[in-house]
């Protein structure tokens, strides 16, 4: 699903973020990418979703080398391929959440009552079937991050990537993410967690220790689905 071959980042003025990494990512895995800041988490986030490209070797997502991409192609790839999900949230304001949710179509070409209805059912399959006409400062950090979840995977997309997705809630409601994003796991989408958080990764079955902008360690943590 995510394949990066000997991948490098190099930013101008001569700051090496990534430095010949290779990883490959398995359709369905649930995967921490775990580092203290500065080891290049953000970099990976970045280059995985296709949001930058490398300087050096090459990104293959979900069978599509992005090299070969012009930025049109990648931006439809993103669209439709990849939901994101931050520690931030990125709700629009004053929005109902269902339309927060439904706008996660926008881009996939989906009717709007059809981007209504499958907005509807994401937010049901996140918990908050009770809260449709919401709005996201009527919410908790929680509720709003669980919004951002059905959002992102709505497109039903190939990879979820969540970059600090708990970053900015207490430890219950961190945990109720936490069992979210292993729910998808289970259900069968690719979810990719960036954290510099240990107690995080330690959740979740495989980890890729990122230090100096290379991979560290790469392990299968027994026990935990
Ligand atoms: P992390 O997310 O783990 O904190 P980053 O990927 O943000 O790590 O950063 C890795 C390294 O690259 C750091 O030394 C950082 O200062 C540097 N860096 C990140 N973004 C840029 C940029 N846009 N320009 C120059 N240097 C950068």
């Amino acid at each position: 699903m995510i394949v990066l071959d000997r991948v490098g980042k190099r930013y101008p003025g001569g700051v090496v973020a990534v430095d010949d990494v290779s990883l490959t990512v398995g359709r369905g895995e649930l995967v921490a990418i775990v580092g203290p800041s500065g080891s290049g988490k953000s970099t990976m986030l970045n280059l995985i979703g296709t949001l930058d490209r490398p300087t050096s070797g090459t990104v293959t997502i979900d069978g599509y080398a992005v090299a070969r991409l012009a930025d049109r192609e990648l931006s439809a790839l993103r669209a439709t391929r990849i939901g994101f999900v931050f520690q931030q949230f990125h709700l629009a304001p004053g929005v109902p959440i269902v339309d927060n949710v439904a706008d996660g179509l926008l881009y996939v070409g989906v009717p709007r009552s059809e981007r209504r209805r499958r907005a509807e059912a994401a937010l049901v399959r996140v918990g908050l079937a009770h809260r449709l006409g919401h709005r996201p400062h009527e919410l908790s950090g929680g509720e709003r991050q669980r919004v951002a979840v059905a959002r992102a995977v709505v497109g039903e997309p190939a990879v979820l990537l969540a970059d600090e997705p708990t970053g900015n809630l207490d430890s219950a409601a961190g945990a109720g993410v936490l069992d979210l994003l292993h729910e998808l796991h289970r259900a069968g989408t690719t979810v990719v967690v960036i954290t510099h958080d240990r107690e995080i990764a330690d959740r979740l079955p495989r980890q890729v220790r990122m230090r100096d902008g290379r991979i560290q360690a790469d392990t299968l943590l027994s026990g935990v689905s």
